[in-house]
């Protein structure tokens, strides 16, 4: 990614233009007009994903891969311009180096049991960092219990920033896999995942890299990190829910077993022996989430229509102005203030419980998200039961920051503070 000195200066009217592209940013709650700010949990859809949703039951609808019929082929041609479609976007080689699973959580569930099981031996470890969400931790615990390998966890400092020198520190000759997130769900923090890559590689480790949050927020080349895998969902980038991708090198794929048994995994069955399929349908046991992954397609060329390097300009310009806003509130303490950050705002709110806050700014049709963030190692390490989290997307503007401002107002009145 280039140094945010070097991006586009953002075009505060192209916000309205965007978000005419969300019908349900039109949504009144509360009888107040929606402020979305929950998008670290799941973004909105344009029309685009929503018509191509649509238009593939209207139209095209069949099962994929099987028929001879004009309807499964158009949806085979579909289903496959998808897959073609996001290894351009985010610059695989191969589209047979994308398969497709229900979400990042799956993507990472697959490594775990077809990767690294059959590889790791007890006292193997496997190097995780201490920002992770529980959906690249526990994949990881489970393969521990069940190998005798052990878990390994970078440390993060008070800001948030994982700390690199601890990370080649604990890169060991024991080492077998490492499980890192590009941008941590309830800080913000991005991490220098090429560094990373490179110091791992030095050692022949593998990487693993969670991008669920980063795919929406951050351009995202597999073949400039040179990553071996790369894990996202579909419903973090303005897609639907129940799809999302496991990018992997194809020689680490083509050597990786079946994860699950079933259709469209095989070659041919007999009671005797059963031959799997290529490269990525290996992976893709059962009928798949058609309809989602064309939709997906859709989403990721909505995204490339704006522009990534765009969207993050804007993105961080609101970064920047929300912190500004919020810094002098009295009472209120970032959690997650690295140099390298985006899209994520997380406090606490000196005396009021974080549930309350969430609460009492849904009252006034703001959504944020308050809890864990499914980060329970992050709010130990912080001290803190919960935090405020609000989440930017592309379609935030400067009035949505200013209703969070006045929200959080309202709530320091209610519980005078
Ligand atoms: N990893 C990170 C960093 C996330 O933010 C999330 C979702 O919040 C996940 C993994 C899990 O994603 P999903 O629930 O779509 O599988």
């Amino acid at each position: 990614m280039k140094p945010i000195e070097q991006m586009q200066t953002p075009d505060p009217r192209n916000v309205e233009h965007w978000r005419a592209d969300f019908p349900i940013l039109g949504e009144r709650v509360h009888g107040r007009p929606l402020v979305y700010l929950d998008n670290g949990a799941t973004t909105q859809k344009p029309a685009s994903v929503i018509y191509a949703e649509n238009a593939y039951y209207r139209h095209s609808n069949a099962n994929v891969h099987r028929g001879v019929h004009l309807l499964s082929q158009r949806a085979t041609d579909s289903f496959e311009a998808a897959r073609a479609t996001i290894a351009r976007f985010i610059n695989a080689q191969r589209p047979e180096e994308i398969v497709f699973v229900r979400g990042t959580t799956e993507a990472i569930n697959l490594v775990a049991q077809s990767y690294a099981r059959p590889r790791i031996k007890p006292g193997d470890e496997i190097l995780i960092s201490a920002m992770e969400h529980h959906s690249n931790i526990v994949p990881w615990q489970l393969l521990c219990e069940q190998t005798g390998a052990a878990l390994k966890v970078v440390p993060i400092d008070d800001t948030g920033a994982l700390d690199a020198d601890a990370y080649e520190r604990l890169l060991s000759e024991r080492t077998r896999l490492v499980a890192m997130t590009h941008l941590a769900n309830a800080l913000g923090s991005i991490n220098p995942v090429e560094r990373l890559v490179a110091a791992s590689h030095a050692r022949g480790v593998p990487v693993l890299l969670d991008g669920a949050q980063a795919i929406a927020h951050l351009p995202v080349d597999v073949h400039a990190i040179a990553c071996d895998f790369y894990a996202f969902s579909g419903h973090k980038v303005y897609g639907p829910t129940g799809i999302g991708v496991l990018y992997g090198k194809a020689a680490l794929l083509e050597a990786m077993p079946p994860w699950q048994g079933g259709g469209d995994m095989i070659r041919s069955v007999t009671f005797e022996k059963t031959e799997y399929n290529e490269i990525p349908w290996k992976f893709e046991a059962g009928t798949p989430n058609i309809a989602g992954a064309i939709a997906l397609g859709a989403a990721l060329d909505y995204v490339d229509s704006i522009g990534m390097e765009a969207i993050a300009a804007h993105e961080n310009e609101l970064l920047a102005y929300a912190t500004d806003a919020l810094r002098v509130i009295p009472g209120l303490r970032f959690i997650g203030t690295a140099r390298d950050k985006a899209s994520i705002l997380s406090f606490v709110l000196d005396g009021v419980h974080a549930h309350d806050v969430g609460t009492i700014l849904d009252h006034h049709g703001i959504a944020v998200r308050a809890g864990h963030h499914c980060a329970m190692p992050v709010m130990q390490r912080f001290g803190v039961p919960a935090t405020v989290r609000a989440s930017l997307a592309l379609y935030n503007r400067h009035q949505d920051i200013d209703a969070l401002i006045e929200g959080l107002g309202k709530v320091r009145e209610i519980f005078g503070t």
